[in-house]
């Protein structure tokens, strides 16, 4: 039941033919991508270069991490606090030992 029949496209880099499926077409054109210019090993290497995470196939994964901690000084023993809010300096902040201490 594919719109789309698989065809053979040659990489920009490498001159190598690659398959473009059928699936992959439809993918491309739902999101109205431009078909790849590259076979999958180019497109790889060049997004390993980059650095570049996120993006094409095989993605879907959720990018909610844990919490994002900042590390400040806290205002009673001195210690390196772990705070999940940016310090600003105009509060004092408080290693979880003190904060609990505090209450
Ligand atoms: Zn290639
Ligand atoms: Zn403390």
């Amino acid at each position: 039941m594919y719109a789309y029949a698989d065809k053979t496209l040659t990489c920009a880099d490498c001159g190598q033919e690659f398959a473009f499926t059928g699936t992959e077409q439809q993918f491309y054109a739902d999101r109205q991508f431009s078909e790849p210019r590259r076979c999958p090993s180019c497109r790889a290497a060049r997004k390993a270069a980059r650095g570049d995470s996120g993006g094409g196939f095989g993605g879907g994964r959720s990018s909610s991490g844990p919490r994002e901690m900042f590390s400040a000084t806290c205002s009673s023993c001195g210690r390196t606090a772990e705070v999940p809010f940016r310090p600003t300096g105009s509060k004092p902040v408080y290693c979880s030992d003190c904060f609990s201490a505090r209450r």
